[in-house]
């Protein structure tokens, strides 16, 4: 038989080797890591929200009113009014007819592709989606393609050739992200949205880097660009800039409907906990308040510094450096590290093989000097 020990060798042979490291959460942005202080630059709580005052209260009290746990599936037990009132919040704030939530972003991904389409149906994908979509799409059973990263021309071959030989009753929708996962780049939207609307397909958006980011309100890429209605499928997490867990699709209500039917990964498992459900719908409407917008422009101002220091236009919070071998890279965090800042490696299956390099996420809690320390460490990089 296959010995774990040796696959664990094998993988550190090649620098792909991933193992848990302990961290205290002092005082973001700041970590502690064997007992040392440490720059937080591997967070997606871009505001600050996963430890902001006002959410932590509205966990409290749910948890104090409903309990610390769910106990069933939704289908089974009924709906407590936390899940109720953020799915409504979720549909008003996107623009849509309704919203179903999951217990994480990875589980609205699989159970939304996988209850949408079948056999027969064609799904085309941007190269770099995230693992969730791209597991959801395998699962469904429907037909694969997949385009080269933001390639509008690709795109819109793979829309005409499917389209032409699709089943009458068959499904053809396209999936991207719009601020991509590691690499920090935007999605031409409106360009999809417009190949999307003449091809007669529908259009997945995932907002998972976008949503507290972009957009008057902080909704995201197509509030920023005023596409929200034109979407068939919205989905983010609830766990990255909103400061709690959990994911969301809005949709048409007849579409809520056949998710609530088909969705394995909402149906058959139990409902997240009301602290965590209040804790979301929370961070949802700091995000649109002016207290969002403030941490927003705060955000804004650090990736303009940090644009200026190192001299390239960053579209979003996420900024990543190329080293393109893991050792390379896995060393470069390391003496990050040791200098105080932790900024994580991104190797293989996360990135293709050969696109190693290091994430930095940038924050509306970091200071310039925080921002100027860890462009100090870098330039002793290159
Ligand atoms: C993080 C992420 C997800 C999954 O969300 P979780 O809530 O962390 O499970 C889905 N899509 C993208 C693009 C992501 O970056």
């Amino acid at each position: 038989m296959r010995q774990a020990e040796d696959e664990l060798a094998a993988l550190r042979e090649v620098g792909l080797l991933r193992q848990l490291r302990q961290v205290e959460t002092d005082c973001p942005p700041l970590l502690r890591i064997d007992g040392r202080p440490v720059v937080n630059f591997a967070s997606n709580d871009y505001l600050g929200l996963a430890h902001d005052e006002e959410l932590i209260a509205a966990a409290r009290e749910a948890t104090t009113r409903h309990g610390t746990g769910s106990a069933s599936s939704r289908l089974i037990s009924g709906s407590s009014s936390p899940h109720l009132e953020l799915e409504e919040y979720i549909a008003e704030w996107k623009g849509a007819e309704a919203a179903l939530s999951f217990s994480s972003g990875y589980a609205a991904a699989v159970g939304t592709l996988d209850s949408l389409l079948k056999k027969g149906d064609v799904v085309i994908l941007d190269k770099l989606c995230h693992a969730s979509l791209i597991d959801g799409a395998r699962q469904s059973g429907a037909t694969l393609r997949v385009y080269p990263h933001n390639n509008l021309q690709k795109l819109a071959r793979l829309l005409a050739d499917n389209r032409a030989n699709l089943p009458a009753d068959g499904r053809l929708l396209v999936v991207t992200e719009s601020v991509f996962s590691m690499d920090g780049d935007r999605a031409p939207l409106l360009e999809i949205v417009e190949l999307v609307e003449q091809h007669g397909a529908l259009l997945l958006l995932d907002e998972a880097h976008a949503v507290g980011v972009l957009g008057s309100t902080g909704q995201g890429l197509a509030e920023e660009l005023g596409l929200q209605e034109r979407i068939a499928f919205q989905m983010g997490t609830l766990g990255k800039a909103v400061g709690s867990a959990g994911g969301y699709l809005a949709a048409g209500r007849k579409w809520i409907d056949l998710l609530l039917n088909g969705a394995r990964p909402f149906i058959y498992s139990t409902a997240p906990p009301p602290a965590q459900v209040a804790a979301s719908r929370c961070g949802l409407k700091v995000i649109a308040s002016s207290r969002g917008r403030e941490l927003r422009e705060r955000l804004w101002s650090n990736i303009a510094t940090f644009s200026r220091l190192r001299e390239t236009d960053i579209q979003s919070a996420i900024v990543p450096l190329p080293f393109g071998e893991n050792q390379p890279a896995l060393q470069a965090a390391c003496s990050l590290l040791e200098a105080g800042y932790l900024a994580p490696a991104i190797r293989f299956p996360t990135v293709p093989r050969g696109s190693a390099r290091l994430r930095i996420t940038l924050s509306a809690l970091h200071t310039e000097e925080h921002l100027r320390g860890l462009h100090e460490k870098l330039l002793t990089f290159s």
